[in-house]
């Protein structure tokens, strides 16, 4: 696909992360409590001023854009919950994706949807553990 660097797709992002996409990030010295939010047990990247944390205005790039995410890779293909992978038609460009391109990133997508979903269950069991843990000592 072709790109206009027109940063639509780093407006209000809701872009979630696989650990994999974490560690990269942290490797290069980004701090996860400033780029990122949980909710509900899934990571999300952090907006700042309605854009993401990486996203650079004067410049328009992303500032990690080697190392960003596997879904902003994939973008501007998308799955919409209960109904199928698309190509989102916020991004001016989303013609220029082939069907080629479209069923290869589909399946790089369906995959870290999955890894997500089963990392926010670890990551919940974690949380629930602990807490119930402490619970229990604080009442022995
Ligand atoms: S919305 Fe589309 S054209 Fe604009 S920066 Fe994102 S991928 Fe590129």
């Amino acid at each position: 696909m072709r790109c206009l660097r027109c940063g639509l797709c780093c407006k209000d992002t809701k872009m979630e992360l696989s650990n994999n996409d974490i560690r990269r990030i942290v490797k290069l010295g980004y701090n996860p409590r400033g780029f990122l939010v949980i909710r509900d047990g899934i990571p999300y990247l952090r907006n700042i001023n309605g854009y993401c944390y990486f996203h650079d205005k004067d410049s328009r790039r992303c500032r990690i854009y080697r190392y960003r995410p596997l879904g902003c890779r994939v973008y501007p293909v998308i799955y919409i919950q209960d109904v199928d992978f698309t190509i989102d038609k916020l991004c001016p460009m989303h013609y220029t994706v082939s069907i080629d391109e479209l069923i290869r990133k589909s399946l790089i997508l369906m995959n870290l949807i999955k890894r997500i979903e089963k990392e926010r269950i670890i990551r919940l069991r974690y949380v629930y553990y602990n807490f119930y843990n402490k619970h229990s000592i604080l009442e022995n």
